[in-house]
Formats: structure tokens, C-alpha cells, sequence
């Protein structure tokens, strides 16, 4: 199963992207991690993808298209996959779509979380991600059972510079303006199922396990 996680920064994409991943064991692929790993690696990649993340804009497509079509043609993706920031523009949509064909593949289902703009100012706000695992908790809805540790590895957890709020309405703007589109593009090809994603985070996988299937 090959899917596409869609919504705005915050919508809750690599929440459920887990989930979904551990219920129909297929590998989360997201590229804001990649990027951030790479950062923390300080490679070529990272230093390039920072300067474009601090601001809150998109990351250009030739920096990202190619590593995402190497990466699902990895022998872990072989029974599926869901991608989580990717794709982003139409551009890379059209890439992603053509690289797929070249295979003899396609996306089964782009899963579109709506959350509106008003809550995700609140959700990134509170949003903490842990230095060491990368996992994600909020202090109000998903909070650790120890404030400021890990508890998955035990690391401290931080507010991500692109998480502050000048950040998240800049990301807003660039995701209406050139992810959004995606949107239409996935519903034209009859794989785009929406999900509210305002409701508490078990009741939205359990939206989704309604869509994929149990
Ligand atoms: P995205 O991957 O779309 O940027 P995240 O999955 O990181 O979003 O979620 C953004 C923040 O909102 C996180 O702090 C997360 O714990 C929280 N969150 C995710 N889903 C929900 C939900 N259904 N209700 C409340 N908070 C949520
Ligand atoms: P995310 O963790 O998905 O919210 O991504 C964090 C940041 O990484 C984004 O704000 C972008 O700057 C960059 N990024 C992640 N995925 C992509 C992508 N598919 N295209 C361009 N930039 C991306």
C-alpha cells in the first residue's frame, strides 16, 4: 500500500504517518526528518535544506525529488510505504507520479488531514520534538509523562525553530500557495480520501483504518 500524507504543517501527517506505519508495517518516510537529520549530521544537504527551513520556505525540488525516488525503490518499500511532506508542489507530485510509472506503480491513496489554520497556530505551538529519536509530543495533547524528556529515548525535547510563530504563519502561507494545489491534483486521480483531523488523535487513525482497511 503506497500512500501520500496531505495537510498543513501541523495537521497531524506525522502522527498518523506512525501509526500507519507500525498497524500495516511499511516504512514512515518523511522528508522534514531526512532533512533534519541531515542538519544534525551537518552534510552538504542539511547546511543547503537549513537556510530554506529557518525561513519557513520550501526546500527546492531538485534537492528533494531524487532522494525520495531512490528511497522508495529501497528494498524495505517493497510491500508500500507512507509519505509524510512529500510531495509538496505539483512539480514534485508529477515527478514522484513519473518515476512510479517508469515502475509499472502508483499511489493508492493520499490521505488529506483538514485541520483549519486557526488550530494549528495552537498546535505548533506546542508541539515538541526530541533531539535524540526525533519523536513528536505537544504539551497539551500528547504530553511526555515527564516534562521536557523523551520517553521513547530518554533526550531533551525542543520547540523546533520553524515551529515558532513569526515561522508557522510563513509556512502557512507557502503551504496554501503551493501545496494545497495537491489537493485537487490527488482528487482528479480518484485516490484522495479526506479526514477531519480536528478530533483527538485515536479517533482520526480510526478514520483512517476505515479508509486503508483493518
Ligand atoms: P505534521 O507532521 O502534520 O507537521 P504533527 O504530527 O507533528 O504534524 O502534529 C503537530 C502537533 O500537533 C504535534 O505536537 C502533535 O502531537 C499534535 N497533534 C497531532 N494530532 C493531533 C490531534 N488529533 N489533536 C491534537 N493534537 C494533535
Ligand atoms: P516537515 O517536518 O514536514 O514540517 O518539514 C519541515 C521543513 O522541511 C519544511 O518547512 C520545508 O522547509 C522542508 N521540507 C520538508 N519536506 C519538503 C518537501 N517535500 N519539499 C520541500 N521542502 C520540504
Amino acid at each position: 500500500m503506497k500512500i501520500i500524507m496531505l495537510g498543513a504543517p501541523g495537521a497531524g501527517k506525522g502522527t498518523q504517518a506512525k501509526k500507519i506505519a507500525a498497524k500495516y508495517e511499511i516504512p514512515h518516510i518523511s522528508t522534514g526528518d531526512i532533512f533534519r537529520a541531515n542538519i544534525k549530521n551537518g552534510t552538504e544537504l542539511g547546511k543547503k535544506a537549513k537556510t530554506y527551513m529557518d525561513q519557513g520556505l520550501l526546500v527546492p525540488d531538485e534537492l528533494v525529488v531524487d532522494l525520495v525516488v531512490d528511497r522508495v525503490q529501497q528494498e524495505d518499500c517493497k510491500n508500500g510505504y507512507v509519505l509524510d511532506g512529500f510531495p509538496r508542489t505539483i512539480p514534485q507530485a508529477e515527478s514522484l507520479d513519473a518515476a512510479l510509472e517508469k515502475l509499472g506503480e502508483k499511489i493508492d491513496y493520499a490521505v488529506n488531514v483538514e485541520v483549519p489554520d486557526e488550530n494549528i497556530i495552537n498546535r505548533m505551538g506546542g508541539r515538541r520534538a526530541c533531539v535524540g529519536c526525533g519523536a513528536t509530543y505537544h504539551v497539551v495533547y500528547n504530553p511526555t509523562k515527564v516534562e521536557g524528556v523523551c520517553d521513547a529515548c530518554g533526550e531533551k525535547l525542543i520547540l523546533r525553530d520553524d515551529d515558532k510563530p513569526e515561522t508557522v504563519q510563513k509556512r502557512l502561507t507557502v503551504y496554501h500557495d503551493q501545496t494545497q494545489p495537491l489537493i485537487d491534483y490527488y482528487k482528479k486521480s480518484g485516490v484522495l480520501r479526506d479526514v477531519d483531523g480536528t478530533v483527538d488523535m485515536d479517533d482520526v487513525f480510526a478514520a483512517i483504518v476505515d479508509i486503508l482497511g483493518a
